[in-house]
């Protein structure tokens, strides 16, 4: 049975973007419009001979019950049945009140957690992702889903953590 690492975040942090990148080929699909309930989708990964399953779970769409909850349930559900969590954060955007939930959930699991901060496309926003650091988590991984940036630091700290 191969470890499982749950990718949660907010609606278009990169999340699929990210597991695309992480597993080599284009299947997780990546949205441009926010907010399409999708359910979680596994894809098998390995780095340095090391293999595991990427859990990418999907948009959420709002509606009455609010998107904050659904994406807290949503979350809470991926890493409970998850060894690791690969928490993807927007350095671009900042922290939201939806981070802090999530962080919430992630810190009375228990289970590791790996911070990506995603969208550091270039070296001037690397500060932005040190910010990251403001959530508690740990250190945050500076990665650029779209242009592969960071990958490796990022995949060397989620084999540590599973
Ligand atoms: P998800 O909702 O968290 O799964 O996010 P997606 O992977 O669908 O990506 C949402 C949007 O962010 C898409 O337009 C992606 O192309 C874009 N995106 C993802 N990763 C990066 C990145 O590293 N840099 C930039 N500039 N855009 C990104
Ligand atoms: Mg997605």
């Amino acid at each position: 049975i191969l470890p499982v690492v749950a990718v949660v975040g907010r609606p278009n942090v990169g999340k699929s973007t990210l597991v695309n990148r992480i597993i080599g080929r284009r299947e997780a699909v990546v949205q441009d419009v926010p907010g399409v309930t999708r359910d979680r989708v596994s894809y098998d990964a390995d780095w340095n001979g090391k293999r595991f399953v990427l859990v990418d779970t999907g948009g959420w769409a709002p509606d009455a019950k609010g998107m904050a909850a659904q994406i807290a349930e949503q979350a809470e559900l991926a890493i409970a049945s998850a060894d690791a969590v690969l928490f993807v954060v927007d350095a671009t955007v900042g922290t939201q009140d939806v981070d802090e939930a999530v962080v919430q959930i992630l810190r009375r699991s228990g289970k590791p957690v790996v911070l990506a901060a995603n969208k550091v496309d270039d070296q001037r926003s690397e500060a932005e992702a040190a910010s990251m650091w403001n959530l508690g988590l740990g250190e945050p991984f500076p990665v650029s889903a779209l242009h592969g940036r960071g990958s490796g630091d990022l995949l060397d700290a989620i084999l540590d953590a599973i």
